[in-house]
């Protein structure tokens, strides 16, 4: 039954968490997003003093909430700086809304932002490419993925970062850990985690950027309706090349979290403790080679942006 009152104020509720089992009133619910990115952060030490953190900023809802959050958890700190990376995939009829957005973001946080594309970097836009190789819907994602992390891990490196944030919310990673069971893919569950920075070595390793995961914890609708509460910019339309396994696992998850709140903490959680023992099994996977191409961390001689984006 939906509790109408915050179990906190008793004033009218905008959420009931079941799996909590209590309602929050706008207040309650905003400070509780807030509280709980913070503890979360803190607990995996993600902020150090000196970081140079980069947000990678979509412009959708996900990527604006942890800008901000984190623009407030940094605050006024002087020994670590904040800025915003988009990338332009070239989308026709999403992208420029959502970057638009993002621009107006970082404008109203005062968080300065560059702007990359793939165009520019690659030589080809991801409509281009989907046209080019007359990709299937299960095959962008994967396309788009391996240039955006390309070009994010090298500009990051170039401006000086020596983290990238992640608007990764508990309904991403739910979705990424079942997915990489599905495929039975040992070495993409070890780069899971609240921060991707895990015991890889090798001559790569170092170019590596870190990611941290701010919102790992926090469920997607609260993403959503916290995004609204604090009238945060942000394009409301998903791509329109997602596709694939995810929306697969995505439909699966959402049944199983209506039917059993709480089943994504669940899976995240344990996932998180079985993680050590996933890291130390693909440990010798997970030795990262320097492209021979283009310098960036690959897992073999050439790594996978330049064999399937830069090979003309
Ligand atoms: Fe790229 Fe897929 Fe995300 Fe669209 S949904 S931006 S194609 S990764
Ligand atoms: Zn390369």
């Amino acid at each position: 039954m939906r509790s109408r009152i915050c179990t906190i104020c008793a004033k009218p509720s905008v959420i009931v968490r079941s799996h909590e089992g209590r309602s929050l009133c706008r207040r309650h619910f905003m400070e509780s997003v807030e509280r709980n990115a913070r503890k979360y952060v803190g607990k995996h030490r993600m902020i150090e003093s000196g970081d140079r953190i980069g947000v990678a900023l979509s412009g959708g809802k996900d990527s604006a909430v942890a800008l901000y959050v984190l623009k407030n958890i940094v605050g006024k700190r002087k020994d670590v700086s904040l800025c915003a990376l988009s990338i332009d995939e070239g989308i026709a009829g999403s992208r420029d809304a959502a970057l638009k957005k993002a621009k107006q973001l970082c404008k109203k946080l005062g968080v300065k932002h560059c702007t990359f594309s793939f165009r520019k970097e690659l030589g080809m836009t991801l409509d281009a490419k989907v046209r080019k190789l007359k990709l299937g819907r299960e095959g962008v994602c994967g396309f788009c993925g391996i240039a955006r992390r390309w070009i994010l891990n090298r500009e990051a490196r170039g401006l000086g970062l020596n983290k990238l944030a992640l608007g990764i919310n508990l309904n991403d990673e739910a979705e990424s850990i079942m997915m990489n069971y599905v495929r039975g893919d040992m070495l993409r569950a070890a780069r899971l985690g609240p921060v991707t920075n895990y015991s890889i070595s090798g001559r790569g390793a170092r170019l590596f950027i870190p990611r941290i995961k701010p919102l790992r914890m926090i469920p997607e609708p609260e993403i959503e309706l916290y995004a609204k509460f604090a009238s945060l910019p942000f394009h409301p339309k998903h791509c329109r090349y997602r596709g694939g396994i995810r929306i697969d696992v995505e439909k699966s998850l959402d049944m199983l979290e209506k039917r059993y709140p709480g089943t994504m903490f669940t899976i995240v959680s344990t996932f998180d403790r079985i993680l050590p023992g996933i890291r130390s099994a693909v440990a010798q996977e997970g030795y990262v080679l320097k492209c021979k191409k283009c310098g960036e961390p690959a897992s073999k001689d050439i790594c996978k942006c330049c064999e399937l984006w830069r090979n003309g």
